[in-house]
């Protein structure tokens, strides 16, 4: 019995198989550690906070990310997104069958970052 896939080429279970593994994101380095207290940075593969234990992100990590981007808040949503991209590799490592979803993730990590837009000024 000859199968369609083999005139055609590989199964398409054989494709991807051979796609390669996509690289590392960013390094989870910022917050930049402050007066050499412990950094709220992520500690991995759990992505809590270093510093206290809460969900990455935290609500400190989110003020100093704010200061340390001071207004770029292109380069902001840019290094969030990244971290959401390490942190999916991690938690559905960690968790494959009941991680969270990624709408989740995205408002964890990258909706709360991206201002709204002031309204224009009226002349
Ligand atoms: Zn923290």
């Amino acid at each position: 019995m000859s199968s369609e896939w083999t005139s055609a080429g590989p199964a398409p279970d054989m494709i991807s198989s051979r796609l390669p593994t996509p690289g590392r994101g960013p390094h989870p380095e910022r917050p930049r550690a402050v007066g050499g207290r412990v950094p709220h940075t992520p500690l991995r593969p759990t992505w809590c906070c270093r510093s206290d234990g809460q969900p990455w992100p935290c609500g400190e990590a989110r003020l100093l990310l704010r200061l340390e981007y001071d207004g770029n808040n292109v380069g902001l949503t840019i290094y969030l997104a990244g971290m959401m991209y390490e942190a999916m590799r991690d938690l559905y490592h960690l968790n494959p069958h009941d991680g969270p979803e990624p709408s989740a993730l995205f408002d964890r990590f990258v909706t709360w970052g991206i201002s709204r837009r002031r309204p224009a000024v009226a002349p």
